[in-house]
């Protein structure tokens, strides 16, 4: 159910609104855009007379919405969400570069990390300290140590971080030295976590799922949004095809789709989309052109020596390369980097 204002509609207007919707049994969250307010309805009873808040003074119109997610339509917010964190705006008009190696190994690794990221332009550092690994017998990454080391090095070079937190117990944990809470492919159906993070005030960057249909990508977030927290970045990492060839299948056609369907910013991680470093820098290239509001990309001094995902880091000066030629691309699909 959403009730979208008249320009102008009072205080007493929009209360009287919700005074209505809390009545039928909706929780009601509200959207303040630059002319209208719009009030989003969900839960509530399914008989409702949508003629009655259509007629209610300062009303514009009002829509019951078909699609399962609700806060996390585009038609809540029109506008589009634009995150803020640390003094960046992701879904703005400037594109946000994440990077970082996939796991923090050791001090000297992630300050080279750091400093080169940095220096090519990158606003976030990533890094995984509590990190998801398919095998147990896999680095697992080295917990609160290696949060400190990545704080330390972001603080150094002027970034934000953004790192992974696998559990709902962790959060508090990952909080005290991460910007952005990160929700892994393996986690995006982790409800508990996801309700959780609901609760949060820091921004959280949900993967995608890899066998996950975008719709159940926005149905995870709207878990977020429905807890209160509207800052939530989408990632499109590809997702398991019957291609082998790529680690994954990079979808970019993500991108454009979820820009219509919801107001959410979404970056896109062509690392684990292609598990190839050679592929990286073309799948970025077609995400920012696609039209995603930043990259999540893995970048370690020293790949050849990485604990994971060597193979999809890129080098230092590759990575730098490929920021001079987002630079060109983004102005073309009226961006700036
Ligand atoms: C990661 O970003 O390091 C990671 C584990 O990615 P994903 O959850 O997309 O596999
Ligand atoms: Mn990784």
């Amino acid at each position: 159910m959403l009730v979208v204002m008249q320009q102008g509609a009072t205080d007493e207007q929009v209360e009287h609104v919700i005074e209505r919707l809390v009545d039928q049994g909706f929780d009601v969250h509200r959207s303040t855009g630059v002319t209208h307010t719009v009030l989003g309805g969900v839960g509530g009873r399914s008989d409702f007379d949508l003629a009655v808040f259509e007629v209610m003074e300062g009303v514009k119109e009002a829509h019951r919405i078909a699609s399962p997610y609700k806060l996390a339509s585009r038609s809540f917010r029109p506008a589009g969400t634009v995150v803020k964190v640390g003094g960046i705006e992701i879904g703005g008009e400037k594109i946000v570069v994440m990077a970082g190696p996939c796991d923090v190994e050791t001090r000297e690794q992630i300050e080279q990390a750091a400093e080169a990221v940095a220096r090519a332009g990158a606003k976030v550092i990533r890094g995984g300290a509590l990190q998801p690994r398919s095998s147990p017998y896999a680095f697992q990454g080295l917990g609160e140590e290696g949060l400190r080391l990545l704080r330390a090095a972001a603080d150094r070079n002027g970034l934000l971080v953004a790192s992974e937190v696998m559990d709902q117990t962790e959060i508090p944990l990952v909080s005290e030295y991460s910007d952005i809470l990160q929700v892994g492919a393996r986690n995006m159906r982790n409800f508990n976590l996801l309700r959780e993070l609901g609760r949060q005030s820091k921004p959280v960057l949900l993967k995608r799922g890899i066998a996950a249909t975008i719709e159940e990508l926005l149905l995870s977030a709207e878990y977020i949004l429905a807890g209160g927290n509207y800052q939530v970045i989408l990632c499109e990492r590809g997702i398991r095809t019957f291609e082998t060839y790529t680690r994954y299948t990079m979808d970019i056609s993500a991108i454009p789709v979820v820009k219509k369907l919801s107001h959410l910013p979404i970056i896109a991680d062509p690392s684990h989309g292609t598990g190839r470093r050679d592929k990286v820098p073309a799948m970025a290239r077609a995400a920012v052109a696609a039209g995603g509001d930043g990259l999540l990309i893995e970048v370690h001094p020293d790949p050849d020596r990485a604990l994971s995902d060597g193979a999809q880091s890129l080098r230092p000066e590759q990575f730098s390369e490929l920021m001079g030629q987002l630079r060109m691309i983004a102005p073309v699909v009226g961006r700036t980097i």
